[in-house]
């Protein structure tokens, strides 16, 4: 069977490789042709709002997916015309606009930061009268990893926030005070099965994610995420993985963004998990039997920004997992990541520390 996958970077290379061993051949559209997913697949080069490359790509496949946010939905919805395409197309939308998200989480009661729409420096004055300082002041669209983000702190970071933003549709967000970041990642089939992942915690650096630590084992905020998935995956009557980006403060999860796409913060699930997210992917959208999510121990996974540190050290460590995308370097650009697996959380602690110091040498 042939996937096509729109979208050829790392998260596209590991569906591929995901699915060579059930004989699913993946096929990508790019706008580059030495994408990492080029390595693994065959890539369709063009725009990803070409509607002659969406039907080159579409041609020759089975099925369609998506392997990160930006894709024009009308592009998706051209596609979907011809080919079954999942993840559903309105989780994509949805997903593209940080206002849409966090209306549709307040309607399903999904706790959410405060938060405004803001067009002008007037609406931008009266929502921070309104939500106080400090906020943080976002582009509704095409914003990751922390761009097209400002925080404000004092009155005079306003006007010099508009600044650099405006123009475009904002929404300014309460800050949230958070004790730690997490995330849940889950599946569902076409058939409506569904299987959640344990929650994990994440660090992130400059608005970009450095390690996750699974699971992160917590009972009562197991259950409420997984409540808070199954809620957005029933709605979406969705099929493939999705994940969801919590603040935890107080022991409350505040949800502040999802993603209709496997996701950084599993890629521990590679080696740490009975089935990979990637794995669960394939299966959910063609309707197979979704895999264990269960954790096979305890893991970390540390993302290498900007540069690779020396691969013979990383791999004379036992445990670790080491994934090098290929790319070529730049600063603050995802070039691979490790997953460190080890039998006890002190044991991976200890290993994930040499990991992160041979990171900073
Ligand atoms: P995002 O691009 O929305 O995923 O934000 C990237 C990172 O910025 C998050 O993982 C947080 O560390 C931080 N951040 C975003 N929004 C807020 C907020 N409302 N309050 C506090 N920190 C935030």
């Amino acid at each position: 069977m042939k996937i096509g996958v729109i979208g050829a970077g790392q998260l596209g290379r590991m569906l591929a490789l995901a699915g060579y061993p059930l004989d699913l051949q993946c096929r990508f559209l790019d706008t580059s042709a030495d994408s990492p997913g080029g390595k693994v697949g065959p890539i369709v080069t063009g725009a990803f709002d070409d509607p002659a490359s969406l039907e080159r790509l579409a041609a020759d496949v089975d099925l369609v997916t998506y392997e990160f946010e930006n894709v024009p939905v009308a592009a998706l919805q051209q596609v979907a015309q011809s080919r079954t395409c999942l993840p559903p197309v309105e989780a994509l939308r949805v997903s593209q606009d940080r206002l849409l998200e966090k209306q549709l989480f307040t309607r399903l009661k999904i706790p959410t930061p405060p938060f405004r729409a803001v067009d002008s420096l007037q609406e931008l004055r009266s929502a921070v009268s309104e939500l106080g300082l400090p906020s943080v002041l976002k582009t509704r669209r095409l914003g990751y990893d922390g761009k097209g983000q400002r925080y404000l702190r004092r009155p005079a970071d306003v006007a010099a926030a508009w600044e650099a933003l405006g123009g475009v549709p904002l929404i300014l967000e309460g800050f949230v005070a958070f004790d730690r970041e997490v995330s849940i990642v889950g599946a569902r089939s076409t058939k409506g099965e569904v299987r959640a992942y344990p929650i994990v915690a994440n660090t992130h650096r400059d608005g970009i994610l450095r390690v996750t630590l699974a699971p992160h084992r917590h009972a009562a905020l197991q259950i409420a995420a997984t409540k808070h998935l199954q809620r957005l995956l029933r709605h979406f009557d969705y099929a493939g993985v999705l994940t969801i980006e919590f603040f935890v403060r107080r022991g409350q999860l505040i949800a502040n963004e999802m993603a209709p796409r496997v996701h950084n913060s599993g890629h521990w699930t590679i080696e740490g998990a009975v089935t990979s997210q990637f794995e669960n992917h394939l299966r959910a959208i063609l309707g197979w039997p979704l895999g264990s999510t269960e954790p096979v121990g305890h893991s970390a996974m540390v993302n290498f920004i900007g540069t690779m540190p020396e691969r013979g050290a990383l791999l004379a460590l036992p445990g670790v997992h080491v994934h090098d995308y290929g790319k070529t370097p730049r600063p603050g650009r995802k070039l691979g990541h490790c997953t460190i697996v080890a039998r006890t959380a002190a044991e991976r602690d200890r290993l994930a520390r040499k990991v992160l110091r041979l990171v900073a040498a």
